[in-house]
């Protein structure tokens, strides 16, 4: 959709520059695979590379991100980011958190759908889009040790907050012709907080007539995200509700390693994959590299360059219908061939 981080159609002859992050784990692999498929589709665009997470702390930077690297960033202004690996219970904060919140990206542009029957998928009629709250809720980072026994975390809830994603979800349904925005929280106990979002949605959402709204208190609607995802179209939530109901979405459409996200703000734009960085198969070259890839799909889009945007995702459907899968969605009986992350990527390019 068009917002203030989206630069004019480009039609420049000087490729773009992006910044462009490795990330952890599977993450220089499923760079590596992207970054070949976006160069065999000619896509105008200059990799400029910048290391966050353990590259970064093992050269002595140990929030996980050096200073000059933040002044790379500001200036492409688009970063497309293998995953991060954040240490858990202790450690540097997570850099996806400080990455997201420090460069203003508020909005985070998950879409789910089914790619059933080429890939198996516990729900087939899934296609989703979850618009996510992006900085504030339990991610700001506001946890305090009361006694060694107790801690506290508070959770974040703001007007202009709630009132900037409502809107992009609104707007978004909007501008990709979607039907309904379900805003999903729980305000039966978080009365203030949750509220407020409950209240800012019910505020807004009659300046969008044409576009059904309607609220699900988060657990019944995460029910409805496993088992009955096709009675949805947007869904907009704050951030930690956002961030569980997408991996549900994306592993019940068939698995976490091909769903794309964008974290989206009024000056920078960030591009991913939802799922993580996957220790547990991390250099054995076995990854799905399809949840990065229909990431870049929309920073193309968001750089103005849809017509390469389609081909890939063309050439990256016709891989899939013709049943070569990695092994996170093979399936005997529906797919032909088993295939490594660069066999996937050869194949996705033979099909440009
Ligand atoms: P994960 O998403 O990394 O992995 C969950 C499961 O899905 C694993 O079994 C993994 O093998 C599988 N999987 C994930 N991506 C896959 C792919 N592309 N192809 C095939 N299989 C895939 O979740 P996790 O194990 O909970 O997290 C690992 C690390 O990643 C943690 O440090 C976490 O904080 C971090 N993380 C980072 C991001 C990000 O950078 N945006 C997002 C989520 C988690």
């Amino acid at each position: 959709m068009p917002d203030a981080a989206t630069p004019p159609p480009t039609t420049a002859t000087e490729p773009v520059p992006i910044a462009v992050a490795y990330g952890d784990g599977i993450g220089p692999e499923i760079v590596e695979a992207t970054l070949r498929i976006l160069e065999a589709a000619e896509a105008p665009l200059r990799y400029d590379t910048i290391e966050v997470g353990e590259a970064a702390y093992l050269n002595g930077h140990t929030s996980g991100i050096a200073p000059e690297t933040w002044d790379a960033i500001r200036r492409h202004r688009v970063l497309l980011k293998g995953p991060i690996t954040t240490p858990q219970g202790g450690g540097y904060k997570s850099l996806n958190v400080t990455l997201r919140k420090s460069l203003g990206m508020f909005a985070n542009v998950r879409p789910n759908k089914s790619y059933a029957p080429f890939v198996a998928a516990a729900q087939p009629g899934m296609n989703l889009v979850i618009i996510r709250e992006n900085e504030e809720d339990t991610y700001a980072g506001i946890e305090h040790r009361q006694t060694t026994e107790v801690y506290q975390t508070l959770k974040l809830i703001t007007r202009p907050g709630s009132e900037a994603i409502v809107r992009y979800a609104f707007e978004y349904a909007r501008a990709h012709g979607r039907r309904k925005v379900t805003c999903m929280s729980k305000d039966n106990i978080m009365k203030l907080t949750d509220g407020l979002f409950h209240r800012v949605f019910d505020e807004i959402a009659p300046e969008y007539p044409e576009i059904e709204a309607e609220h699900r208190i988060i657990d019944i609607g995460a029910a409805i995200v496993a088992a009955r995802p096709e009675v949805l179209d947007v869904v907009v939530a704050p951030n930690l509700y956002g961030d569980i109901i997408s991996d549900i979405a994306a592993e019940v459409s068939g698995s976490v390693g091909v769903a794309g996200s964008a974290n989206v703000g009024s000056s920078f734009a960030m591009f991913e994959a939802i799922h993580g960085s996957a220790p547990d198969i991390a250099g054995r070259g076995v990854a799905n590299p399809s949840g990065l890839l229909n990431g870049a799909v929309m920073m193309l889009v968001h750089l103005g360059m849809p017509r390469h945007a389609e081909t890939i995702k063309n050439a990256w459907l016709a891989t899939l219908e013709a049943g070569i899968h990695t092994p996170d969605i093979y399936r005997p009986k529906a797919s032909e061939r088993q295939v490594s992350t660069e066999q996937f990527t050869d194949a996705v390019i033979e099909r440009l």
